[in-house]
C-alpha cells in the first residue's frame, strides 16, 4: 500500500459502497479473497465482505434477458417465446438488499460519486463474460430532456462513462428520449411496451455490422432495452447487447 493511500485511508477510512459499514481493505487484500474475491477484482476496495459475498457472482442468470434462472442451463420463465432486438444481457446483480440502497443513492440522492465503483463492479462483471468481447461502444440509456433538468444528471450515463473508462470503449449518446413517458410502476409487459413505442430516436447512423452495448441502471420488463435496441438497429447496429446494474 502506497503513503498516499495508507494517510488517505486514515483520514477517509473506507466504507463499504452497499451497506457503507468501514472496510478493513488491508486484511482483506491480505487475507482469503474467497468467492467474491475470484469474481470481481478490486471488490475488498468497494464491497465488506458480507456484500460482497451477498452479490449473485456465480448465480446462473439468463443470457438474453439476465432473469435469475433456477438451474444452470435451465430454460428462463421470462424470455420464452419473447424476441428480443438485443443479442444478450447481463445485469450485475439482482434488485435488492444493498446494491438496491446504492443504486437509489445514486440515483435518486445525488450521490452520482457512486458512477465510480457501480462502473467498476458492472465491468468485472462485463469482462468475464466473452460474448461481451467485440462491443465496440457503449451508449446509455437516455433520459428525456425534463427529468435530465429535475435530476440534474443521466444515471445511465454517468455508468456508461465510467464502464467505458474501464474498457477502454467510447460512450456514444446517440439515443434521444423524444417522448415524456408515463412512470412504468404498475403496469404489465404489453402496457410497458405500449408505453415506450416511439420513445427513443437516434441521432446518428452507425457503420453497418456495429456491435453496440446499451447501458442502464434497471431492467425491469426489458420493454425500455428492446425499444431502444429497435431504434437502434433501426439507425445500422448489428448487434445490441444490455449491461445492467440491477435486474428486477
Ligand atoms: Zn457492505
Ligand atoms: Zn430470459
Amino acid at each position: 500500500m502506497s503513503i498516499v493511500r495508507a494517510l488517505l485511508n486514515l483520514f477517509y477510512p473506507p466504507r463499504c459502497i452497499f451497506c457503507d459499514s468501514l472496510l478493513d481493505v488491508e486484511n482483506a487484500a491480505a487475507g482469503d479473497a474467497g468467492r467474491a474475491g475470484k469474481a470481481a477484482a478490486g471488490w475488498e476496495e468497494l464491497l465488506c465482505r458480507r456484500c460482497a459475498a451477498g452479490l449473485p457472482w456465480f448465480q446462473s442468470r439468463c443470457p438474453r434477458c439476465a432473469h435469475l434462472l433456477e438451474a444452470k442451463d435451465a430454460a428462463c420463465s421470462f424470455c420464452r417465446g419473447v424476441k428480443y432486438a438485443f443479442e444478450a444481457c447481463t445485469a450485475l446483480g439482482s434488485y435488492q438488499g444493498g446494491l438496491r440502497k446504492a443504486l437509489h443513492r445514486f440515483k435518486y440522492y445525488g450521490q452520482k460519486s457512486l458512477a465510480g465503483p457501480l462502473g467498476t463492479l458492472l465491468h468485472s462483471k462485463i469482462s468475464r463474460q466473452p460474448r461481451f468481447s467485440a462491443v465496440q461502444f457503449l451508449v446509455p440509456v437516455p433520459l428525456h430532456r425534463q427529468r435530465l433538468a429535475q435530476r440534474g444528471y443521466n444515471q445511465a450515463a454517468l455508468l456508461a462513462g465510467a464502464v467505458g473508462k474501464k474498457l477502454g470503449l467510447p460512450v456514444r449518446e446517440v439515443l434521444k428520449r423524444v417522448k415524456e413517458t408515463q412512470s412504468q410502476t404498475g403496469l404489465n409487459k404489453k402496457q410497458r411496451r405500449e408505453n415506450l413505442q416511439g420513445a427513443f430516436r437516434c441521432c446518428r447512423a452507425f457503420p453497418p455490422g456495429s456491435r453496440l452495448l446499451l447501458i442502464d441502471d434497471v431492467l425491469t420488463s426489458g420493454a425500455t432495452a428492446q425499444e431502444a435496441s429497435l431504434i437502434l438497429k433501426k439507425a445500422g447496429a448489428g448487434e445490441v447487447s444490455v449491461a445492467v446494474l440491477a435486474r428486477v
